[in-house]
């Protein structure tokens, strides 16, 4: 492990969101394991909410798929250890602020993901959004409305539960 892994490890563990991760993780009945840069991975999660492939609390990542398909995905565990740093950083307020910003780029974008600063910085492609302006959800409510298309945009994209990454 790198220093800076190091430290997001001790911060997580200091400030209590890896052992809310751990804790979940095992009331979950799942199966956790070592992972690559001081992440801890559980592996086999059913429980129906969150709607996601995979999320993160503090320095567990939890993944409905069996082990084999989760650690062989490194976008989407690059992805998810990015949000372990934002815990670092941000500690559990992290969770109140992260799903005040998916309710904000709902309303704006017409998904949690696109308008949302946290998975903008963790990298909306690696966690499966496929990040949408935010006239795509204007227009959807104004269905009589004609709306420009922003370039590199794409408006005919939505938001569904295939989306890998569905949480922090
Ligand atoms: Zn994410």
């Amino acid at each position: 492990m790198t220093p800076g892994q190091w430290l997001r490890r001790l911060a997580n563990l200091l400030n209590g969101s890896t052992l809310l991760g751990l804790l979940l993780a095992r009331l979950a009945g799942t199966t956790t394991v070592r992972g690559p840069h001081g992440l801890a991975i559980a592996t086999g999660y059913t429980w129906k909410l969150p709607f996601a492939g995979a999320f993160t609390v503090g320095n567990v990542v939890i993944f409905r798929a069996g082990p084999e398909a989760a650690l062989g995905n490194p976008a989407l565990l690059g992805h998810e250890e990015r949000h372990s740093t934002q815990y670092a950083c941000l500690g559990l307020p992290f969770l109140v602020l992260y799903f005040t910003a998916a309710g904000w780029s709902l309303l704006r974008h017409g998904d949690p993901a696109s308008g949302n600063p946290f998975e903008r910085h963790a990298g909306l492609e690696a966690g499966g959004y496929p990040g949408r302006p935010a006239e795509a959800a204007r227009s959807r409510r104004r269905p009589g409305r004609v709306t420009g298309r922003r370039p590199g945009g794409r408006p005919g994209s939505r938001w569904t539960s295939r989306n890998t990454d569905g949480g922090p």
